[in-house]
């Protein structure tokens, strides 16, 4: 913890550097330091300007207001480990409209012109690491002080609290849910707003943008699509329904999704890499066969969960386990665990194209350099954990249904091998 915590932020300011100022080559970064030694980092670290806080002002702002008035469906969270169920606005799909059809509105009409964004956006990186990590400070001391609900609690460790939180849920009045602005308002939509940022970028400096970066940019776009389009989905999967608001997730949002998520396109924008119309389509189809999947295993288990098992997977009637478990505060319930379809597969089949989505809209920029790839070694290092995680914490909830699980379907990730 105490590494992430020191490392992480550090490491957003070399990568950004490396990718805009040393041609995305770590070779030359290592050589800038070889030069400079550790001093050299002070030299490269942007101080946080006004027009970068003005710039993320404008757009938190903006995402709070939409996440707060635009209409959406009542959707009801998951059973919470207290026993709570928390009420959501499902609203995301036309936040995401709102802000690329006003993101892009301002750009065509002269208004605000996005390559701004990235001319600053070392400032803005420099600015988020210190401005979200002042934020999980006030995540801390609002969980110890003024709890959302009973899904909250300390560990009795400060580091500990600081950086998987203490609120599973927390909200400021009733209605505005912190980690959907964390997660899903700032951290999702910066990720589609930089990449098109990006390519606009490339298009102003150039005059034209490369097959390269339009294949990166739309498959990171239907990626991001596709979150919202599900967003009430994601309501139900770890980051919320059992991640709670600390450093780890809301800092990782605020911080490591636009920053490192969006590297893959970052590096694009001054290497123009030209695949030819028959690769690009390949790695665009292929990437949004990827995509769907992905999506396609996350359906599977909401449906299956949804219908309470009754529904059709893969064609036929589901295969199932009735697993039940105690609350912390003693009652019994019980869940369902679907064994056939993707689930069948692997437990947690849905990584596995979720890796190879990200390893599609990084494969344009080819192999001349490896930092474009950063993003799927960590993704693939952080799924491989997660599923382990999630084991873990289904084994002790679900004890002997769990087990039962396991036997039925043996590989956690990877058929067959893994
Ligand atoms: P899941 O949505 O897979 O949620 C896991 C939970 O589902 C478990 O804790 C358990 O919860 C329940 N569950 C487990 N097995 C079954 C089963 N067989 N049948 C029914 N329910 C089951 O986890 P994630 O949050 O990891 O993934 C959600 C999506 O987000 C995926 O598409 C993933 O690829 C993506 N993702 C992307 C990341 C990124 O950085 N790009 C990071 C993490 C995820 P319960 O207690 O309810 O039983």
């Amino acid at each position: 913890m105490l590494s992430l915590l020191t490392l992480c932020p550090p490491f957003v300011i070399l990568l950004w550097y490396t990718m805009v100022h040393a041609d995305g080559s770590v070779y030359q970064t290592w050589d800038y330091f070889m030069q400079h030694g550790l001093q050299g980092f002070n030299n490269i670290w942007p101080k946080p300007t006004a027009v970068a806080w003005k710039i993320i002002a404008c757009f938190a702002a903006f995402e709070a207001v939409l996440q707060l008035f635009l209409p959406g469906k009542r959707v009801e969270g998951p059973i919470s480990p207290a026993g709570n169920r928390p009420v959501y606005k499902a609203n995301g799909l036309a936040a995401y409209a709102v802000t690329l059809i006003t993101y892009l509105s301002l750009w065509w009409f002269g208004i605000f012109n996005p390559a701004i964004v990235y001319d600053h956006l070392g400032e803005i990186f420099s600015a988020l690491i210190f401005g979200s990590f002042v934020f999980c400070i006030f995540l801390y001391i609002k969980g110890h002080l003024v709890p959302s609900s009973t899904d909250s609690g300390s560990s009795g460790n400060i580091i500990i609290d600081f950086y998987w939180g203490m609120e599973l849920y927390p909200r400021i009045g009733k209605n505005f849910d912190i980690k959907v602005f964390t997660n899903c308002r700032f951290g999702m939509m910066s990720w589609a707003v930089l990449a098109v940022t990006y390519c606009i970028k490339q298009y102003e400096e150039n005059g034209k943008v490369a097959d390269s970066m339009l294949v990166n940019t739309t498959l990171m776009l239907v990626y991001v699509t596709k979150f919202f389009w599900w967003e009430a989905g994601y309501w139900n999967t770890m980051d919320i329904a059992h991640d709670r608001a600390g450093f780890y997730i809301c800092w990782g949002c605020l911080v490591w999704v636009p920053s490192v998520y969006t590297s893959p396109g970052l590096y694009l924008v001054n290497h123009p890499v030209n695949l030819g119309i028959q690769l690009a389509l390949f790695i665009l189809v292929a990437g949004i066969v990827c995509i769907y999947v992905n999506y396609d295993c996350d359906r599977q288990r909401q449906e299956f969960r949804r219908t309470n098992g009754k529904c059709l997977i893969w064609g036929k009637a589901p295969s199932k386990i009735v697993a039940s478990y105690t609350t912390t505060n003693g009652e019994t319930k019980s869940s369902l665990l679907l064994t056939s379809g993707w689930w069948g597969l692997s437990r947690h089949f849905h990584y596995v194209p979720e890796i190879l989505a990200a390893f599609c809209w990084t494969l344009p920029a080819l192999f001349n350099h490896f930092l474009p790839y950063f993003y799927v070694v960590f993704l693939t290092i952080l799924l491989f954990d997660r599923a382990k995680r999630d084991d873990d914490r289904c084994r002790s909830k679900y004890g002997k249904y769990w087990k039962l699980y396991c036997d039925k379907v043996p590989y956690r990730i990877v058929p067959g091998i893994y």
